[in-house]
């Protein structure tokens, strides 16, 4: 048997990363710990805070849900919501909204739906099959993180908490290197004050994916392990095969991105951002039309023709 590294304990991991074996309760604290140390430079819960959690179904933000609960449930002064988003996509959506609504029921938190057919007229499945020239997720993804800031902010929310993983995070700025893409690398920076954006708060940015997964498990969390049908066709899944294989060879390889990638950000000062109220929908927007409302006159365009 081999044994924790912190007690005598029966390991359940070994993190190639740090060279530790811990055991089920040394590793959920070492979870914990991480999830500590990022809210606490998010100087959040300092104080009464109201937080909408983004709530999946899956197993890092049902987790979440539950860490965030363990970490401030005790706490009068701090309140915690669940917020999924229906994108419409048959077959898999019902399913990961079931396994939300189950954990949030669990731990007495409330949970709203809201969907992208009665927000936007608009479903995932109609969009990846409308022949439009940029995948489904290009329109999903934007619609998704548009309606969530808007549900946060109607909620009052002071922070809306996603669970990105170290994966998910690493994954990203290897995508907007690969694209070019910088203005959307600096838009990573954390915690942006911007009129009309509920904060976002990645309390699981230094947790890696696979210890995600075993937290879920351990914890007997319920999630809906199936995968987006549309996944495969996003360049994120090749990004993520790409890295897991370089961790697989070079372990820590994903810190080391993020690691270079703040080193980046501290050599520039953050910007200042003018949110422009958008003119379709009043969001907040860089130059005047927001992206939801560019996407969705696009595909009404397109429908049009
Ligand atoms: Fe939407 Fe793409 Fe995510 Fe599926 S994989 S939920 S289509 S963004």
């Amino acid at each position: 048997m081999i044994v924790c590294d912190r007690c005598p304990g029966k390991a359940v991991i070994f993190q190639k990363y740090s060279g530790s074996h811990l055991c089920t309760r040394h590793f959920q604290e070492d979870v914990h710990r991480k999830a500590r140390e990022v809210l606490r430079s998010y100087r959040i819960f300092g104080g009464p805070c109201r937080v909408a959690v983004a709530a999946s179904g899956g197993k890092d933000s049902s987790s979440l849900l539950v860490i965030l609960h363990h970490l401030f449930g005790h706490r009068e002064d701090v309140e915690l919501l669940a917020v999924s988003i229906d994108e419409g996509i048959d077959g898999y959506r019902p399913r990961t909204l079931a396994a939300a609504s189950a954990v949030a029921r669990s731990l007495g938190v409330e949970h709203l739906v809201v969907s992208l057919r009665d927000e936007y007229g608009v479903t995932t499945d109609g969009l990846a099959s409308g022949g439009h020239p940029q995948g489904p997720c290009s329109f999903c993804g934007v619609l998704r993180k548009g309606l969530l800031n808007r549900t946060a902010r109607d909620l009052g929310a002071d922070a809306l908490a996603t669970g990105h993983n170290l994966d998910d995070e690493a994954q990203t700025v290897m995508l907007n290197y690969i694209k070019g893409d910088v203005d959307r690398l600096y838009r990573l920076r954390p915690k942006r004050a911007i009129p009309g954006m509920v904060p976002r708060i990645k309390p699981l940015r230094r947790v890696p994916e696979k210890e995600m997964g075993l937290y879920a498990i351990l914890r007997g969390i319920p999630f809906e392990n199936a995968a987006c049908p549309y996944i495969s066709r996003a360049m994120r899944q090749e990004v993520k095969d790409l890295l897991n294989g370089l961790e697989a060879k070079h372990p820590g390889t994903k810190y080391s991105i993020m690691r270079g990638f703040e080193r980046i950000l501290d050599l520039q000062p953050p910007g200042s951002y003018e949110a422009i109220p958008c003119a379709g929908c009043g969001e907040p927007s860089s130059n005047g039309v927001c992206a939801s409302c560019r996407l969705l006159e696009q595909v009404r365009g397109e429908e049009s023709l």
